[in-house]
């Protein structure tokens, strides 16, 4: 569904490279005036514009007394439960309340995304808002990979990377696409309850000619223009009876020959307990 047809998003953009003239920067300009283009509305976080602080420390948490050891999870939650996070922390868990589609776009950097990036989700995902969600015993292990607080929401990565397309296929030298960003796509945004859509990748950009350039920003338009109505990427609910609790383990009669693949945790739609 379209814009036109009634659907307006509200689209939080998260963008970090440090170079607002590089080709992220100007992917994002696309992606921006493709949405906006659709009727959505967009916000962006620009990581490396706002001087994001990257590293979880105690100046996280300002109601931690000084002679209290520091244990990350545990001030989280105490911060969160009583609303003493940091005032970019909230600002940024706010923005993810508000959008109901997220975007992560970055480079690839060896093999996963900018450090900047990374330590806004250590930060912004707090315990309570993104992990620590709902009742946790041995008979139910919290509301997490596809339910929680972000449940409900899309999300997608947009990346580049310098190596070439073949070399993220399945016998590529790099791994598989898919296995690479498996820690982001389940980890970090199917784990607090978004639906995935599949990632969009732009490869062997290093030195992208006009042409080149021409034919990834339509891709992406293309992307953007379909974003409310793009099939997830088909992960199993951690709750949807799939796994066994609470080994959290895929029951052994939905386990396919490939048994070691992170595969496993995509429901084919033929083997799902659900
Ligand atoms: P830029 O360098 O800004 O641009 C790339 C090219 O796009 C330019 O040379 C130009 O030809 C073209 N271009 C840029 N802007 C425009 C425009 N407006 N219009 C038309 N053409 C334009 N790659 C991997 O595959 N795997 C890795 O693990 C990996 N690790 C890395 C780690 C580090 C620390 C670094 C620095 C790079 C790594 N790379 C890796 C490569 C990296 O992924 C690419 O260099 C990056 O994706 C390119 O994106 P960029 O926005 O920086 O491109």
């Amino acid at each position: 569904m379209s814009a036109k047809h009634g659907c307006f998003l509200q689209v939080l953009l998260v963008y970090a490279h440090p170079e607002p003239r590089s080709l992220n920067g100007a992917l994002r300009d696309v992606a921006i005036k493709a949405l906006e283009a659709e009727g959505h509305e967009v916000r962006v976080t620009d990581l490396y514009a706002d001087e994001w602080k990257s590293e979880i420390d105690r100046a996280d948490f300002p109601a931690l007394t000084s002679d209290t050891r520091f244990k990350p999870s545990r001030a989280s939650k105490e911060a969160f439960a009583t609303d003493t996070l940091t005032e970019d922390v909230k600002a940024e868990q706010e923005k993810l309340l508000w959008a109901d589609t997220l975007i992560l776009q970055f480079p690839l950097w060896w093999y996963s995304m900018p450090a900047i990036l990374k330590g806004w989700v250590d930060r912004v995902y707090a315990y309570g808002f993104a992990y620590g969600v709902g009742e946790h015993s041995d008979k139910y292990w919290g509301k997490r990979f596809g339910e929680g607080t972000l449940a409900g929401k899309r999300a997608m990565l947009v990346v580049t990377t310098g190596g070439w397309e073949e070399h993220y296929s399945s016998r590529g030298v790099n791994g598989p696409i898919d296995d690479l960003l498996f820690p982001i796509n389940h980890g970090i945004l199917f784990y607090p309850g978004y639906d995935v859509l599949p990632p969009f990748v732009a490869y062997r950009v290093d030195g992208l000619d006009d042409a080149g350039f021409d034919e990834t920003a339509e891709r992406l338009r293309q992307r953007m223009r379909t974003l409310a109505t793009t099939t997830p990427i088909p992960y199993r609910r951690q709750n949807g009876g799939d796994y066994v609790i609470p080994s959290l383990q895929l029951r052994p009669e939905l386990s396919t020959p490939d048994t070691r693949s992170f595969a496993l945790h995509l429901n084919g739609g033929r083997d799902s307990a659900a």
